[in-house]
């Protein structure tokens, strides 16, 4: 077989870049590595580290620092540190009741990030769209970030096609096929490519990056708010569905004589587990907002009993809800996000007994549930990283023509 030299120059350059993103990913998700821990996590030689390495800071993506002697015999292995300011994402959240925007660099470091209020009720998108362009565009513009973006990516309350970042269905924003991708784009008009998706996919793979749940390849984030999401990582790769529409765990029938449910359904997880449920349960039916929210955990930690016992039978809903995920998905942990991971403390102990009654002895046995590491932002954290992954696939197309290797012209 004669393989032509065009084809195996080809075929260099889809290793080449292959090689680029393994060494990318690394420095983004694990921070600064030597090239000693570099060839040792990716498996490729020295020399490769070293030209590869040599490519990524002739553009300006990393710095090589000659890392501080550690008193072991030999040369010190220089230290490549990603550069936050030459790759950044805008990652923007919508909330029931806040949006919020940050900057996030290459290696993950958070440059700038910005969180308002918003009254919870219907407000058309292309109101949330202009209120957003206007909370991350002087964000961009105080840290000079313009040049340097490579991405915006979205995290929404709702049901999204990720194809296009069309909303199908947020139940608790009124809106009914959105096109968010588009009107954002349109709005901020940076001329980047805009990725949206729902937000307890996206705190999924914040905590499974950055968070609780790094290191583990099989969980489930739930967050609660109005409603109750749920992001699923399985085998260390997100659970889709063939459009993007998986995880919407909060609409699961686990109560056939329960309430009705703004989906159109009855009984649904959210009306049993969900902010509301636990306010009817505390007395405080008409409000439904997060100053009620936080009225009744203060009232739980002073030990109000009709507070811990509101708490105590949505830990309950809670429970049983995910002794279903638990058994279908046999997740390691369970992590709680949003008003989950507040409540936590109060809803551990029925949360734990439903689980020991309710799921399999197998998959009970491995799972843990704990609460959220990264807190409110683990969405907006999220939405950032869904931003750079085009750049990890394939750091190359980002790379200017000069930080090229040099190449003979008829070699
Ligand atoms: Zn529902």
């Amino acid at each position: 077989v004669v393989v032509s030299r065009e084809a195996s120059g080809q075929r260099s350059e889809t290793v080449r870049r292959a090689n680029l993103s393994t060494i990318v990913r690394e420095l983004h998700l694990r921070g600064p590595l030597s090239r000693s821990e570099l060839v040792g996590s990716t498996g490729l030689t020295r020399g490769a580290i070293r030209g590869l390495i040599g490519e990524l800071a002739a553009d300006g993506l990393v710095r090589e620092e000659r890392s501080a002697p550690i008193g072991t015999p030999g040369r010190p292995s220089p230290l490549v540190r990603p550069r936050p300011e030459r790759a950044a994402v805008l990652g923007l959240d919508i909330a029931v009741d806040s949006i919020g925007a940050a900057l996030v660099g290459f290696g993950g470091h958070v440059i700038d990030h910005v969180r308002v209020d918003r009254a919870r009720g219907h407000l058309r998108a292309e109101r949330i769209a202009a209120d957003l362009a206007r909370l991350a565009l002087p964000l961009i513009e105080r840290n000079d970030a313009r040049a340097s973006l490579i991405g915006v990516g979205v995290a929404m309350v709702g049901v999204v096609r990720l194809s296009d970042g069309l909303v199908r269905l947020a139940p608790n924003l009124g809106w009914q096929d959105v096109p968010l991708g588009e009107l954002l784009a349109g709005r901020l008009n940076l001329g980047l490519p805009v990725t949206v998706a729902n937000e307890a996919d996206l705190g999924a793979l914040a905590e499974h990056r950055r968070g609780a749940a790094v290191g583990v390849d099989d969980l489930i984030y739930l967050s609660g708010e109005v409603g109750v999401g749920g992001g699923v990582i399985v085998d260390g790769q997100p659970l889709t569905g063939a459009a993007g529409y998986a995880g919407e765990v909060g609409h699961m029938p686990v109560n056939p004589v329960g309430a009705s449910c703004r989906c159109g359904s009855i009984g649904c997880w959210e009306t049993e587990a969900g902010e509301r449920a636990l306010l009817r349960r505390a007395g405080r039916s008409g409000s439904s907002d997060r100053a009620a929210v936080d009225a009744v955990l203060a009232q739980a930690e002073g030990g109000v009993p009709k507070a811990l016992a509101a708490l105590r039978e949505t830990g309950t809903w809670l429970g049983i809800g995910l002794a279903g995920l638990v058994n279908l998905f046999n997740p390691s942990l369970v992590v709680l996000g949003g008003v989950f991971g507040r409540m936590a403390p109060f809803v551990a102990g029925e949360v734990e007994a439903v689980l020991d009654q309710r799921a399999l002895r197998g998959p009970r046995d491995v799972v843990r549930v704990i609460p959220t590491r990264l807190g409110a932002d683990a969405t907006l954290i999220g939405a950032a990283e869904s931003a750079f992954e085009p750049f990890l696939v394939d750091p190359a197309a980002w790379l200017s023509p000069r930080a090229r290797p040099l190449r003979l012209a008829s070699a």
